[in-house]
């Protein structure tokens, strides 16, 4: 594995360890030649996924970015990060279950949404109100009748994706 620091790949893995759930291993590693430390994860992987923007453009999935995206949508909840880790676990495995090498964004961000719900309200309002890029208030209220739970902080904004 090569070294995000300075490019060399003379790295060693000093530490190896699965997840809570051992659906992951985390390796420590460590640097040769600069002596940078940073951690590399293994996971199972049964397709290689495409996500399919709105206006066509071809991305590869990206783990990590939906997993910062859903960790910006529970930023201040308290939610468990073994349970984040689960949840980005499960929604990968059912894309990949679905049977297509290619993902339109609105599939994936449906079921990041039905996660959410599950998960936490507030966290659910805030993601969904990035993902369909409410322009008007009433839509917003609409999500939010669709909830029993308390009214999101409004100023907790998430940053929009680049999508
Ligand atoms: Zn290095």
């Amino acid at each position: 594995m090569r070294c995000p620091y300075c490019g060399s790949t003379a790295t060693q893995v000093k530490d190896s360890r699965p997840s809570e759930d051992h659906s992951t291993i985390r390796r420590r590693r460590i640097c040769s030649d600069c002596g940078g430390r940073f951690t590399t994860f293994e996971r199972v992987q049964l397709r290689e996924l495409t996500v399919i923007k709105r206006h066509g453009r071809r991305v590869p999935f990206d783990r990590d970015k939906l997993m910062r995206s859903i960790q910006m949508a529970t930023r201040k909840r308290d939610v468990d990060p073994e349970r984040l880790e689960r949840l980005v676990s499960g929604l990968v495995r059912r894309l990949e279950n679905m049977g297509e090498n290619d993902v339109p964004s609105e599939t994936i961000g449906t079921l990041v949404m039905e996660a959410l719900k599950t998960l936490d309200d507030v966290a659910y309002v805030r993601f969904a109100s990035v993902y369909k890029n409410f322009r008007e208030a009433k839509d917003f209220e609409a999500v939010l009748g669709e909830l029993a739970g308390p009214t999101p902080d409004a100023e907790d904004q998430l940053s929009p994706d680049d999508d």
